[in-house]
Parts: structure tokens; sequence; C-alpha cells
């Protein structure tokens, strides 16, 4: 038996009190992964502080930015009128995530820090140096179909399992932080660490630490965007390729682009690359194959996942393609 102390703050600061930015205290929002970890006892916790009472607003501005409450359910951010018809790619990727039970729970806070699916992660028999620092890796040379082909390391080449966060690095999502030493803002592409040497440690986020709110600055052409997600079934899965994608085109010629990959990289996947590839460039067929072309010109993969870069080039140029009318 562990024992184990549950506390229900009613606001964010007794939330960071009571955490204290001790090792053995997590955040619970949802808990659709935290209590799956805590079976499985990969994570063993000595209190867990319920957040998901907390932050619960969205704010849809006159400027066209939305602010998201992290303690939102993944539901109400979907079916919101501004998030739908501002930033379709994000209701689109939270729908494609998972099931109307897990959505009705999930928060936004907790959907951002859910940890990978990789199988090994979770066998508390394999080596996973994410699991215990140091101890090797089983899915380098074992069963890694579903592994990462980008921003991998010799210590680990798990995925980063979120849709939603797919979309949120495609739109310059903000995070917004509140901790012990204060309030500060960071993008969200610089809240999740490549996994270098040190795949135990996810993200940037400090002891006690708490995810308040995302915030989504105006893009106006994002009412062009879409999400398409590539998985073994038709029912609900983790994506082995997906894209986020939200393109400016005027007179056949592409502005910006704004492209997530997900199910191929370690963190939600921002792509650069391809987006430089497509400004000035005509929207066509051969142009957005290019550009998925540049941004995969580095991909490494592995024993099991070769596919996986000719799927995501075909996925992305596919996506890019609908979102421009399917041009020749
Ligand atoms: Fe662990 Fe990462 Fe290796 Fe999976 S890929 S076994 S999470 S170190």
């Amino acid at each position: 038996m562990i024992e184990l102390r549950y506390e229900k703050p009613v606001d964010r600061v007794g939330a960071i009190d009571l955490h204290g930015g001790r090792g053995t205290a997590r955040y619970l929002g949802g808990g659709t992964n935290l209590i799956d970890l805590m079976r499985e006892e990969i994570e063993q916790p000595s209190l867990v502080v319920d957040v998901a009472g907390l932050s619960n607003e969205i704010e849809a501005r006159d400027d066209g930015s939305i602010l998201i409450g992290a303690g939102i359910r993944n539901t109400a951010v979907a079916e919101h009128r501004a998030v739908r018809s501002r930033f379709p790619l994000l209701a689109r990727a939270i729908l494609a995530g998972a099931s109307a039970q897990i959505r009705n729970m999930a928060t936004v806070g907790g959907n951002i820090l859910q940890r990978t699916r990789c199988y090994y992660f979770y066998d508390s028999a394999s080596r996973c140096n994410k699991r215990i620092p140091g101890s090797g890796c089983d899915a380098i040379d074992g069963f890694n179909r579903i592994h990462a082909i980008l921003g991998a390391s010799p210590s680990c080449v798990a995925t980063h399992p979120s849709d939603m966060c797919v979309a949120l690095v495609a739109l310059d999502a903000i995070v917004h932080l509140q901790g012990m030493s204060g309030v500060r803002t960071i993008p969200l592409m610089d809240l999740h660490r490549l996994p270098e040497g040190h795949p135990e440690i996810e993200t940037v986020l400090e002891p006690g630490e708490l995810i308040a709110a995302i915030e989504l600055p105006a893009l106006p052409f994002a009412r062009r965007s879409t999400y398409r997600k590539v998985r073994d079934r038709a029912s609900y899965a983790f994506a082995l390729v997906s894209v986020a994608a939200a393109l400016d085109i005027e007179a056949g010629i592409v502005r910006e682009a704004r492209i997530g990959l997900g199910g191929v990289a370690t963190k939600p996947w921002r792509a650069k690359a391809a987006e430089q590839a497509l400004v000035g460039k005509k929207a066509t067929a051969a142009s957005f194959m290019a550009a998925a072309e540049a941004e995969l010109a580095d991909a490494a993969p592995l024993s099991g996942n070769g596919f996986k870069v000719e799927l995501a080039k075909r996925t992305l140029a596919l996506t890019l393609g609908e979102l421009a009318g399917d041009p020749a």
C-alpha cells in the first residue's frame, strides 16, 4: 500500500503552496494519464494536488486572440464557438485526440504535460532512461514502429503523444505559468525539451510551477487551417503522423504558413523548414511536396519506423493541398 494524500485547493496560490516544489508532489488535472501512471507504479506521488477546478475560463478577445484556462476540459475547448471559427485546426486536433469520455475528463494543462506512450516506459521490466535515468533504452534496438524520427537522441526516441500540442505549436501559443517565484510566460514551442542526455527532464517548468492558461495570439489566416491525423485504426489511437497547418495564400502565392507535426518527434514539432520553403512560392502540389522534403531532410528513422518518413511527407503535402483547394 502506497500512502497518498489528496488535496483540492480553492485557487492557484493555494495549489502552489500545497505542492511546494516537492519532487513527490503532482498536480492532477483530469487524471487521464496520471492515474494510469500511478496504477502502473510509474508515478508514485505522496501528494496529489487537484487543480482541475481552477482556471476554468475561455476568454475570446476582441483583438482575435483567445485565452484558455488550463483547467478547462478538452471538450469545452473543442466546442467553443470562437475556437472553432478562429482556430479550426485546434478544435479538430482535440476531436482527433481521444474519445468523448476522455475529452470530457482531460484538461488543457494535463494534455500538454501528458507523458509518452512508449511501451517500454510503461513496462517496469524494460530499460528506460526516461523512467530510470542511465538505465538504457530498450526501444532503440527493440520494437520501435511508433517512435520518433525527428528530435531523438541516443538516450530516448519516444514521441510526444498530444494532438492538441501539435496545433498549439503551429499557432505560436503562449503558456502562462505561475510558480513559487511569481508568474511568467513562455512560447509553447519552448516548454518541452528535446531528450538529449536527460529524457527524464521533459519540460522547462520549475519545481512546483503550474500552467495557468494558454494564449492563442490573433492569426486571421488560421481560419483556413486543419488537422490531419494518420493512425493504425479508425477508432481512437495515437498518431503515426499528424499535421496541423494553416495557410495564408493570396493570388496563388503562399504569403505565410504555420505547420506542426505530431507522431514523428520527441516534442510537439514546429515545421520551420517547411514553412520557410513555402513563403513566396506558388501554392502548388510541387511546392507542397518540396516543403515536406525540406522538413524531413534530417529525419533519422529507426529499424522499425522508416515508413514514417514517406508517410510524413505525403501527409504534409496532402494536407497543404487540401487547404489550398487541391491545386495541381
Ligand atoms: Fe524510455 Fe524513451 Fe527509450 Fe521509450 S524511447 S524506452 S521512453 S528512454
